[in-house]
């Protein structure tokens, strides 16, 4: 509940890094904290990383795994002067905000919290976002890291704690020192319900349609000019209305998707954002849409148009697969704290899936977060407890698991 009261909002139209200065508020509470508790190599660098590392306590070599969170807020719903409200012994009932009488959070919007009935949650008070995206999985770091440091009996490999700015804005892992962090293995403490693990992201294409219309004085047009803004909304209409689309598709579908448009009858642009989860066939969905901007030019004499295509980022699967031990032990870890493990597809890209192709194998665990990005974003206590075990059980599952007779 600190921590969601530092204003942390990321910008996405910044270009400094981070993108707001504002991130490092937090970041300096963080590595305070951790020195407080005798982790004395806790520190934030220029880029706005804080990095710290719980030393091993073990006789065996143990592959170095980092736990990771996002300082940064959504920039969706504002992330100034939140007000966190602690809601205890939580009775099923619809919620109410203080701030906001139109706002309500109810079991019929959200059936997850027919689950919560019981525990004590968390949310805002009507006019914010909470922001548990991402400092419930900060706070679950922090937790996991005060009590093992506490806790020598428990045994374990050195363990690497990353606290990262500008995730919501696609830069978490701009400047991250990969060799500086020095880990073999990663989780990002970013998921939402209990017992949740996640190993899946879409991969992802960008492209930008660039249309050349033929331009002349309108008042003597006529059989000359080719307006692109036209071009470009025909080849819009176009699209699948019915599948193909972020509107039309869940689970394992994927999607393309126009996210701006911008131009003059001479000259226009519009991006898009191809999402599959198979990489093969973002090629696919890129040549759907290439074959519906060739009719629409084919029928504008003097239109043209370039198609730029660029790589975003990549099932993180593909890595995970070739480490299987990244999700059997966080499986394990989620069985021994007393839950039941439901692997999830993330519709969307993490830092885990930018870290794994960087060569940190990485893997999403939960922490409870709900309704993230809104104000009716919301927090289990007893959610994110959960999450602190899971930490502790899983260093302790690769220790016994990975951990070698030392040379
Ligand atoms: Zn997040």
């Amino acid at each position: 509940m600190r921590y969601v009261q530092v204003d942390t909002q990321s910008d996405p139209l910044s270009d400094k890094q981070p993108t707001t200065e504002k991130q490092k508020d937090l970041s300096r509470i963080l590595v305070h904290e951790l020195v407080t508790m005798g982790i004395s190599d806790a520190h934030l660098d220029e880029h706005g990383y804080v990095y710290a590392t719980i030393p091993s306590n073990t006789d065996k070599d143990v592959p170095v795994i980092c736990f990771c969170g996002h300082v940064d807020t959504a920039p969706d719903a504002s992330g100034t002067g939140v007000i966190p409200i602690l809601r205890q012994g939580y009775d099923g009932a619809t919620i109410t905000y203080p701030d906001n009488a139109h706002l309500t959070l109810s079991p019929a919007d959200f059936p997850y919290l027919n689950q919560l009935k019981g525990h004590d949650i968390i949310t805002a008070s009507g006019t914010t976002l909470l922001g548990a995206d991402d400092k419930a999985g900060v706070a679950a770091i922090m937790d996991a890291a005060h009590y093992l440091v506490r806790h020598s009996e428990i045994k374990h490999g050195t363990i690497r704690i990353l606290f990262t700015p500008d995730e919501e804005v696609g830069k978490g892992t701009a400047k991250v020192d990969i060799k500086k962090l020095g880990a073999a293995f990663a989780y990002t403490l970013d998921g939402g319900e209990q017992g949740s693990l996640e190993d899946e992201t879409f991969s992802a294409d960008a492209v930008q349609l660039v249309i050349r219309g033929v331009i002349t004085h309108p008042g003597y047009a006529k059989g000359k000019l080719v307006n692109a803004m036209k071009v470009a909304g025909d080849i819009l209409s176009k699209l699948p209305k019915t599948h193909l689309s972020p509107e039309t598709t869940e689970g394992h579908e994927g999607f393309i998707h126009p996210v701006r448009i911008d131009g003059s009858a001479e000259r226009c642009t519009i991006d898009f954002i191809i999402r599959d989860f198979d990489t093969p066939e973002l090629v696919i969905k890129e040549a759907v849409l290439k074959a519906a901007a060739d009719e629409v030019v084919t029928n504008h004499p003097g239109a043209s148009f370039d198609f730029i295509v660029t790589e975003q980022y990549r099932n993180m699967k593909e890595v995970l697969d070739k480490h299987p031990q990244v999700i059997a032990h966080a499986r394990e870890a989620i069985a021994r704290a007393g839950m039941t493990v439901t692997m999830e597809s993330i519709r969307g890209g993490t830092d885990g899936s930018r870290l794994s192709f960087m060569g940190l194998p990485c893997a999403n665990l939960f922490t409870g977060m709900q309704a993230i990005h809104s104000m009716k974003e919301f927090v289990s206590v007893q959610d994110m407890n959960k999450a602190v075990e899971t930490i502790v059980y899983l260093v302790q599952v690769w220790e016994e698991r990975e951990g070698a007779a030392a040379q």
